[in-house]
């Protein structure tokens, strides 16, 4: 059974989904994809090799996504997409590092993509073994996991697998956004959406758990009004 973790537990971070313009647009049609995909209607579209020979000159991708390098989540089979249609980032943990943040402020800053979807999911063996601090790692593994088991411990302890997931799953998208001054210039400009997801692999459903919001630093004349 699905937990439900509300939507502020990031605090700031995270909102209720209030996307407009072509951010929304961009998130309507990776839902209805992923709608065709859960109800085994997909049309796999973009599939051919006139469609790969059209993209050759240029790519146009509508959406950008930081996942997981889970074999179990194929991020373009689940939104029913093509070639040159998802700029995909995924690596083990959906973490957003370095890279990562490259990889996606190349997505916005120069392909334009007005939506970047973090998604994360059920039973990440990057997450469990961070729950397991016993575990033997390689040092870059255990470089990773420390990472992540420090990012989980303000949460406390005793949170389950699915907590767990869960929660690193709104980091991730937080930390991709605050990391970036790009990002957040976009999003603070409606030009960009960054939404969070979890996708659920017994049912092959996605929870979209809101948008990340940009932390708004209070300027001098609000400082002044609060007697600063
Ligand atoms: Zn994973």
């Amino acid at each position: 059974m699905a937990e439900t973790i509300g939507l502020n537990n990031v605090a700031g971070a995270i909102g209720p989904s209030s996307l407009q313009g072509r951010p929304a647009t961009v998130l309507r049609w990776l839902q209805d994809g992923h709608q065709r995909f859960l109800e085994g209607h997909s049309l796999h579209p973009h599939s051919t090799r006139e469609r790969l020979q059209a993209v050759v000159e240029g790519q146009h991708p509508l959406a950008a996504v930081l996942g997981c390098a889970d074999s179990r989540v194929p991020v373009e089979l689940l939104f029913d997409s093509g070639f040159g249609d998802l700029f995909v980032v995924r690596n083990a943990g959906t973490m957003s590092t370095t890279a990562a943040i490259a990889s996606l402020e190349y997505a916005v800053g120069h392909l334009n993509v007005p939506l970047i979807l973090v998604l994360g999911h059920e039973a990440c063996g990057a997450v469990s073994a961070a729950l397991q601090p016993e575990l033997l790692l390689t040092p870059s593994l255990a470089q990773v996991v420390g990472q992540l088991r420090m990012e989980l411990l303000q949460y406390g302890d005793q949170l389950s697998l699915e907590q767990s997931c869960r929660r690193h799953t709104l980091s991730a998208a937080g930390n991709l956004v605050h990391s970036s001054v790009l990002l957040t210039d976009r999003l603070r400009a409606g030009l960009l959406g960054v939404v969070a997801g979890y996708y659920d692999l017994h049912s092959c459903s996605i929870d979209w758990m809101g948008e990340v919001e940009p932390i708004r630093y209070p300027m001098p004349a609000d400082l002044l009004a609060s007697g600063f």
